[in-house]
């Protein structure tokens, strides 16, 4: 049985990484799958591999948005799901101390601002029908302080909070448009790539990172992906306002205390 069929989903950030494996859950799941990116040859590239429709997104772009909405107008699944560490382009100061201001900005900017254009556009696509599912990626550093990377950790801890002001302010509408937010740690995807580097001390640092999760690895985008399904289906109409720990079991004990 499929879950989600022929719902339209429309995913951010969906060329690679958690973005694109829940476009491939989605799918699978029977949906009709939307894959946006800022990376246009790999986000039609990927979506040529799914079968699916991709459209060209820049998440900070106001006029992408009403791009979208012009061409999408209706949507049932919004997943704001883009996002940035601020080191993509090498290892600056991301410490509260030392962090440039324009570097602050720019995480924010992408993280904080895509994701709220994502949320209005969102209920824009689905006030008519008076139904959907909006989920945004936050983070497991949306719940806790980082040192190392202060504006990643403010703007997800930012985006926790703005989901549920989107899910009362939709539920005060008397529309049944839902918003959760999915919270993962430690997801093997390229966003890591900066952090682990090449050669041989690779290993040792994915096992460093990973030393203080319970499960003592990292996750999967399929992993994030089946949680992304059930709060998108019909089986989560209860649920909304709420947010979903997918990590290992960082956050059930003193590891939570972040190295
Ligand atoms: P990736 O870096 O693998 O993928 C992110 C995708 O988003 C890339 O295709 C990237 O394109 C795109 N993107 C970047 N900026 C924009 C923009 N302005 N507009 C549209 N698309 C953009 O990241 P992940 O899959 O790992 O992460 C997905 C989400 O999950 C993020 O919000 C991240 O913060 C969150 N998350 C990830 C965790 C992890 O461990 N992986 C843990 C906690 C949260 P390009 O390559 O061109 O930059």
């Amino acid at each position: 049985m499929q879950r989600m069929n022929n719902k339209l989903c429309v995913i951010t950030g969906a060329a690679r990484g958690i973005g694109r494996a829940i476009a491939a859950r989605f799918q699978a799941e029977g949906a009709i799958v939307i894959v946006t990116d800022i990376d246009t040859a790999n986000g039609a590239a990927t979506a040529a591999e799914l079968g699916c429709r991709f459209e060209p997104l820049d998440v900070r772009e106001e006029a992408d948005w009403s791009r979208l909405a012009a061409v999408v107008p209706v949507a049932d699944v919004v997943v704001n799901n883009a996002g940035v560490t601020g080191f993509e382009a090498g290892m600056v100061p991301h410490d509260p101390e030392h962090a440039s201001l324009a570097d602050w900005r720019e995480v924010h900017r992408v993280n904080l601002e895509g994701t709220f254009l994502g949320c209005r556009y969102a209920m824009g696509a689905m006030k008519r029908a008076g139904t959907g599912s909006i989920i945004n990626i936050s983070s497991r550093s949306g719940l806790v302080g980082i040192p190392g990377a202060a504006a990643y950790a403010s703007s997800k801890a930012a985006i926790r909070n703005h989901t549920k002001t989107v899910a009362l302010y939709c539920a005060q509408q008397g529309w049944r448009i839902r918003c959760n937010s999915i919270h993962p740690a430690a997801i093997l995807t390229p966003i890591w790539e900066p952090m682990l580097g090449s050669g041989p001390d690779r290993d040792a640092r994915m096992q460093a990172l990973t030393a203080d999760t319970p499960l003592k690895r990292f996750g999967m985008p399929e992993e994030v992906a089946a949680i992304a399904v059930t709060l998108a289906s019909d089986e989560a109409t209860y649920v909304t306002g709420s947010e979903v720990n997918i990590d290992g079991g960082l956050l059930a004990g003193s590891a939570a205390s972040p190295g």
